[in-house]
């Protein structure tokens, strides 16, 4: 609801010549409709699974997700995972996997 500023009454929607105005019902002042912006929040949701996870020796290996893959080398299923984009981006990244138990690490590409 919208209220006159001058008289503070209440505002009606009218219609005149295609054009939408406010008027107050109780002074007949007119205001022109402003137009509701469209916002076009422009938004880019990453998916999470494509996060360019950077692995550098000697890190702390429990900051990188779990997941449950079988290891190749000694049957564990429980690995670490990460993503590393290969150097042109058009290319799939790579998803690398680190066995919990024997630290074997392997790759798989996306
Ligand atoms: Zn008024
Ligand atoms: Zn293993």
């Amino acid at each position: 609801m919208k209220f006159c500023s001058k008289c503070a009454g209440l505002m009606t929607n009218v219609e005149e010549k295609g054009k939408k105005y406010l008027k107050c019902s109780k002074c007949g002042h007119k205001e022109e409709m402003k137009k509701e912006k469209m916002v076009l929040k422009e938004e880019i949701i990453e998916d999470s699974s494509k996060k360019l996870i950077v692995f550098k020796k000697g890190e702390e290996l429990e900051q990188f997700p779990t997941t449950k893959i079988t290891c190749p080398k000694c049957m564990n299923d429980e690995a670490y995972w990460w993503i590393q984009q290969t150097r042109s981006s058009d290319e799939p990244p790579t998803i690398f996997y680190k066995c919990k138990k024997c630290s074997y690490t392997w790759r798989v590409y996306g």
